[in-house]
């Protein structure tokens, strides 16, 4: 069934259940919104109204606001006592409900009993509950296999994550329904396997949070000293105390409240009680750990790099680890999926189990018992996955194994960008996740170096380009631009556009790896690859006329030679962002893939790429990118050419022999 023919209803118009409508309407699908009464939903329109208003200014929507808007329809959902006769009837048109209502779990156990018992069977029924148990809501439902956990973080529209949880009764089928409805509203999904409180990320947040302010509550540190390590030593968006004041402390103190509560052993930081006592919430009461300019009045909070050295990472991030190897034990989720929980969820820029690699294993057991003796907190004994992982020796990068793999992988890590050789593929990552990999002067130098080392490393045949974080690369760095005059933008669009040629002009062959945004110069720099591989959620476009500019690292050439001028303006001209599947339509981008399998669909086809022969593959480069510039008959002069210049290689005897021989044949690139 098309997507416009099927029903969402959303339970609960506040902050969660308006954005999840709102989120829906975007993808296209028909939308109830139900809630108490018309003045909530009155609001709750009027706050998506101005959400579109602002994704539509930013060029992120494909519709109109009013083409949108009008896929919602608010629904009052009691008469009295009981749920409403409108209710009822939005559910029994219903493909998915999906309950955003406050966390009592009478409240929603009555809702799902009523949603089972009037929807037609083939219904999914999510709860976005961020505490409670999925079996319990459940428990007064008949059909208790086709009701799971869908956990939005907020804001849903903005926020890339959905995790999907089982409750004890929940089948297979639903999961797999529930994760393709998310991927449907462009969102990633990681699974978890067990109804444990908290799911992946509050729990791992919670580990992360509850040290900070316990090594505060101790003395052990100041605020700002464990602030301090966690942006300038993890590369983490925010510090511990700015992240509870910029979400708000009740928050996090009600979630955590309500964990422990259902067994989430920990001993609980007594300044969140503090805080939350006195009504000092953070931002939104104008105080919290920090101080603001007035309730709701956000100024980022100034954190030293002059406090670095109290606090060492490994104590803010051990009992995380911890965590997640508890998780990953207890098989309620994956390695992978706790990593990108974690770099989704909270916007890490490597997942905590990666980190516990890059740190070692043995150095963040010493630190879990340091850390057990210093709080006193018996929930710090380390995980027996972390002391088998000891014992066996596998203590992370430095063995060459520890929650993955190294052997066989060299890693250079330079100031903006990685590089990482897994022979014959090269990886190379832009690697400024907290600023989307906007791309800097430092970051095309670096970049112009290791294209350079890799056309001369004999060991790599194919090379991937791929971004780090949430997105490929969000564009040049603009913060430079107001203050330079017009000759220094020129020196930087020529640097970039040199960089773009060498990139183009390799003997080797580029595939570029799109998720998130390939913005402005994010994306001339993915077109001078040869191959363009995307995530079904990215989003690709030239910006740049919204600036008041134009695109000025090769994107009004290149563009119109992949996708053809009229098409080229159109996105020029408007500087609409467009869809993965929109940019696969004109050829912009080769493939579309699935979000999670994007690094595999790439290596897959970068293994292939580099079992052919080297000198064909750089021919039948040029001869396309240098053909395509020049006349036909020139063209083919070339073609014919460099056709039979190879039949001086040995790898097209090697190529011949193989093929009489019926054998796979091994080119040398001689
Ligand atoms: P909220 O208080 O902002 O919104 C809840 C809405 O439900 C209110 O508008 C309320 O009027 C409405 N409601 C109450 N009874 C109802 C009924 N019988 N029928 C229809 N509507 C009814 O709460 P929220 O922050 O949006 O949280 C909703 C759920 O999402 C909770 O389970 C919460 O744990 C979860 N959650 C919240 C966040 C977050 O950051 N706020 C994140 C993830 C999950």
């Amino acid at each position: 069934m098309a997507i416009m023919d099927r029903v969402v209803v959303v339970v609960g118009a506040g902050t969660m259940g308006h954005g999840i409508a709102e989120l829906a309407a975007i993808s296209g699908y028909k939308v109830y919104l139900a809630d108490i009464n018309r003045e909530i939903l009155n609001s709750a329109l009027s706050r998506i109204k101005w959400s579109l208003e602002k994704l539509k200014e930013k060029g992120r929507l494909r519709e109109g606001v009013e083409t949108i808007l009008s896929r919602i329809e608010p629904v009052v959902s009691i008469e009295g006592e009981e749920f409403s006769k409108d209710l009822e009837e939005a559910l029994r048109e219903a493909d998915v409900m999906i309950e955003a209502v406050p966390e009592i779990l009478e409240l929603k156990q009555k809702l799902f009993e009523f949603a089972d018992r009037v929807s037609k069977s083939t219904a999914i029924l999510a709860t976005n509950t961020s505490s409670l148990p999925i079996t319990e809501i459940a428990s007064a439902a008949k059909k208790p296999e086709r009701i799971v956990g869908m956990h939005f973080f907020n804001p849903p529209v903005l926020m890339p994550l959905v995790e999907i949880i089982k409750g004890e009764r929940t089948s297979d089928e639903t999961v797999k329904a529930a994760a393709d409805f998310a991927r449907s509203l462009g969102k990633q999904v990681v699974f978890v396997e067990k109804d444990v409180p908290g799911f992946i990320v509050n729990r791992i947040l919670g580990r992360f949070l509850n040290t900070g302010c316990l090594l505060v509550e101790k003395g052990i540190a100041g605020i700002e000293e464990v602030d301090s390590t966690a942006v300038y030593e993890l590369g983490l968006p925010m510090g511990i105390f700015e992240l509870s004041d910029y979400s708000g402390i009740d928050v996090f103190y009600l979630v955590f409240k309500a964990m422990s509560g259902r067994g989430f052993k920990v001993r609980p930081c007594r300044l969140f009680e503090e805080k939350y006592n006195a009504k000092e919430l953070g931002v939104k009461t104008g105080k919290g750990f920090y101080s603001y300019p007035g309730p709701g009045k956000y100024t980022k909070p100034a954190i030293s790099k002059d406090k670095l050295g109290k606090v060492s990472p490994t104590w803010l991030i051990a009992p995380a680890v911890n965590e997640a190897a508890w998780l990953v034990r207890n098989g309620v989720a994956t390695i992978e999926d706790v990593d990108k929980a974690v770099k989704l969820g909270l916007n890490w820029p490597k997942g905590v189990l990666e980190l516990a690699d890059d740190y070692g294993i043995d150095s963040i057991v010493k630190a879990l018992e340091e850390l057990k003796a210093r709080l006193g907190d018996e929930s710090l004994e380390p995980d027996i996955l972390l002391r088998e992982k000891l014992n066996k020796g596998e203590l992370g990068r430095k063995t060459g194994k520890g929650f993955y793999n190294y052997e066989g992988i060299e890693e250079k890590r330079l100031e903006t960008i990685l590089l990482k050789i897994e022979k014959p593929i090269a990886w190379i990552t832009l690697n400024r996740p907290n600023k989307l990999n906007s791309i800097t002067p430092k970051m095309l130098e670096e970049l112009s170096q290791v294209l350079e080392e890799l056309e001369n490393d004999e060991r790599v045949r194919a090379i991937i380009v791929k971004g780090a974080g949430r997105a490929f690369s969000a564009g040049a760095d603009v913060t430079s631009f107001t203050a330079a005059n017009p000759i220094e933008i020129l020196k930087f669009s020529r640097r970039f556009q040199e960089l773009t040629l060498k990139m183009q002009r390799l003997t080797k062959p580029v595939i570029v790896a799109i998720h998130g945004y390939a913005l402005g110069g994010g994306l001339e720099l993915a077109m001078s690859g040869d191959i363009r591989i995307a995530s079904e959620t990215a989003m690709l476009g030239q910006p740049e006329i919204n600036l008041g500019f134009i695109p000025g690292a090769g994107g009004t050439q290149r563009l119109p030679r992949i996708v053809g001028p009229a098409r080229a303006k159109e996105l020029i001209m408007t500087g609409d962002m467009i869809p993965a599947r929109e940019a696969e339509k004109m050829g912009l981008v080769n493939r579309v893939v699935p979000d999670d399998r994007l690094e595999e669909e790439t290596r897959s086809t970068a293994l292939k790429l580099a079992e052919k022969p080297p000198i064909a593959l750089a021919y039948a480069k040029y001869a396309i990118d240098y053909g395509i510039e020049t006349t036909l008959d020139n063209g083919l002069l070339l073609e014919s050419a460099l056709f039979s210049l190879l039949f001086t290689t040995e790898d097209v005897i090697e190529g011949v022999s193989a093929f009489v021989e019926k054998r796979k044949p091994v080119f040398k690139g001689k």
